[in-house]
């Protein structure tokens, strides 16, 4: 068998409207690649006839592989159950309802045979979403990227393009809460963006309902922010320091005008009191994120290459 240079995962739920379209259009563009090819799509516990048309299409195909999950377990670990085994040198992770071109996935192949590890796709326009999506992730990816501290790129989905490295890297990161577009650009290695206008969904309406998408939001603040549990150390630094300074002024100024009040005195115990309260609270934060840190068990660092040792053979691409 030849051996397989570009795997595609698509998850799916409840795209019996589209799955038949989805399906020969990623076969269109896939055949105009250069190299052996895999469609992998993950039935994510649809309740509608999905799970039965994806079998059709892979009796009429044999680049088609059907993962059937048990239940429904949501995005993420559809796109996951893919990645994991997905065999190809190139892993392109693509939505069912073709809001993403697959066309595009042509331009990211491109980029990846220039050398580029990640490709990203970057949302230029948004069609046919509600200004209310549009502006909550407008808001939430700019607050995630100055709460993480990292170099989140913005506005970019799942869509995107990974080297077999970087896929293998990512099945590697265990961790049960997985915000799948955090870890990508945690990485590192060469990424770049790839621009292009985010289409109406084909057919059917949005899977991710308010819930998946909250629990989504809370899966990439929780698992990609380190900033929240000092800000309370700092707050409670703050208030103490503060209180000091009020507490000094207030007995030199009673000193001078010779007045003393015992409710004055006790209003600054208690915002002492409240300061260390932060600082404790936040010392307790900072334990746990670090218990978090090492049950994540995410690699300690990821090494692109080294010079002077044996190298491994570079694969072409
Ligand atoms: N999806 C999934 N499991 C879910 C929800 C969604 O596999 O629980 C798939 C869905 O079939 C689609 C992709 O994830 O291929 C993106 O979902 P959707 O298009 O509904 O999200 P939106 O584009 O509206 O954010
Ligand atoms: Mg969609």
């Amino acid at each position: 068998m030849q051996k397989i240079k570009y795997s595609v995962v698509i998850p799916a739920y409840n795209e019996e409207e589209v799955i038949n379209t989805s399906y020969s259009r990623l076969k269109e563009v896939m055949d105009k690649t250069d190299g052996a090819y895999e469609l992998i799509f993950v039935n994510d516990g649809s309740a509608d006839k999905t799970y039965e048309l994806l079998k059709e299409i892979a009796k009429g195909d044999s680049n088609v592989r059907v993962i059937n999950f048990a239940r429904n377990f949501g995005h993420q670990l559809a796109v996951s159950a893919g990645l994991e085994r997905a065999a190809g040198q190139a892993v392109i992770v693509i939505d069912a309802d073709l809001q993403d071109p697959p066309e595009v996935m042509l331009e990211m192949i491109k980029l990846w045979k220039q050398g580029y590890d990640v490709v990203y796709g970057k949302r230029k326009k948004r069609q046919g979403e509600t200004v209310f999506k549009k502006f909550t992730a407008f808001v939430y990816y700019r607050l995630l990227k100055s709460m993480s501290g990292m170099d989140m790129p913005l506005d970019a989905g799942d869509f995107r393009l990974m080297d077999r490295k970087v896929a293998d890297v990512m099945v590697s990161m265990k961790e049960h809460n997985r915000y799948l577009r955090g870890m990508a650009s945690w990485v590192g290695f060469k990424q770049i963006p790839c621009e292009f206008e985010r289409n109406e969904r084909f057919a059917g309406t949005t899977k991710y309902s308010l819930k998946k998408m909250l629990e989504l939001a809370g899966n990439g603040i929780f698992s990609f922010s380190s900033k929240p549990m000092t800000a309370s150390i700092k707050v409670g630094v703050l208030t103490c320091s503060l209180t000091f300074l009020w507490m000094v002024f207030y007995l030199i100024f009673s000193i001078i005008k010779r007045t003393f009040s015992y409710v004055t005195l006790a209003i600054g115990g208690l915002y002492g009191m409240i300061g260390l309260l932060l600082i404790a609270i936040g010392f307790c934060g900072v334990y746990i994120g670090r218990i978090y840190d090492e049950a994540k068990g995410r690699p300690l660092y990821l090494v692109a290459n080294t010079l002077g040792y044996e190298e491994e053979e570079e694969i072409d691409r």
